[in-house]
């Protein structure tokens, strides 16, 4: 059985405000996107990396070029290796993962299309109105923050990136696109520590827990 993982690293990072894309800025001493490559590379036979366009020259890499949308990213990646029989995608943004919870979400591929790594929520969620009025407190005892790796069998996440670029654009992940095409998707619980680098303070964090674990 043949395993590919591919890292989502397309994006531009505007929040962070770094002058190169997140996925580049450097962080423990190698560009972000390494740190999850490397714990992939433990699991995957082969990992691909979905890059902007821009950097997707640099030889001596597996990377790819990048889409207008995560989720075209992740695409672009699959149809480079369409014969692998399960794809572990993995956000460059959280460079935390340990192979540990790869592993997990691999044991729990059994009988299902995908396996997600998600937290518990321990914050009480609200849903409100436009005019940020509230309509109702949500049970939390059900709701799952949703990380990355997500792993698939391999024809699931095909048929489900091969929607429209606009489907692609609107999911901000992509258990949701096979669930929407009707696949099953297990949880898989996973630390919060594994959290997505998006501000400066998020990569300040990531930083010191990474220079701890060296
Ligand atoms: O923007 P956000 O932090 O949600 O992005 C999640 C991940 O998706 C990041 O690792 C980012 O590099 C990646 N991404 C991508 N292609 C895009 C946009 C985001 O691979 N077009």
């Amino acid at each position: 059985m043949s395993v590919v993982g591919v890292i989502a690293a397309g994006g531009s990072g505007e929040r962070l405000g770094a002058s190169v894309p997140k996925a580049f800025v450097v962080v423990g001493g190698k560009p972000l996107y390494e740190w999850s490559r490397d714990v992939l590379r433990d699991v995957c036979d082969r990992v691909l990396v979905s890059v902007p366009p821009e950097l997707s020259g640099v030889s001596g890499q597996d990377f790819v070029t990048g889409g207008a949308s995560r989720s075209a990213s992740v695409r672009n990646a699959v149809l480079t290796e369409p014969d692998a029989n399960v794809y572990v995608v993995h956000d460059a943004a959280r460079p935390l993962v340990e192979v540990e919870l790869v592993r997990r979400c691999l044991k729990a591929l059994e009988g299902v299309e995908g396996a997600i790594a998600a937290a518990r929520v321990t914050d009480t969620v609200k849903e409100t109105d436009e005019g940020g009025r509230v309509l109702r407190t949500l049970d939390r005892s059900v709701l799952w923050a949703v990380q990355t790796p997500q792993v698939f069998r391999a024809d699931a996440l095909r048929s489900a990136l091969s929607a429209d670029e606009s489907v692609l654009a609107a999911a901000t992940d992509d258990a949701s696109l096979v669930e929407e095409a009707g696949g099953t998707i297990a949880v898989v619980e996973a630390p919060r520590e594994n959290f997505k680098v998006t501000t400066p303070l998020d990569l300040r964090v990531a930083e010191s827990v990474l220079e701890a674990r060296c």
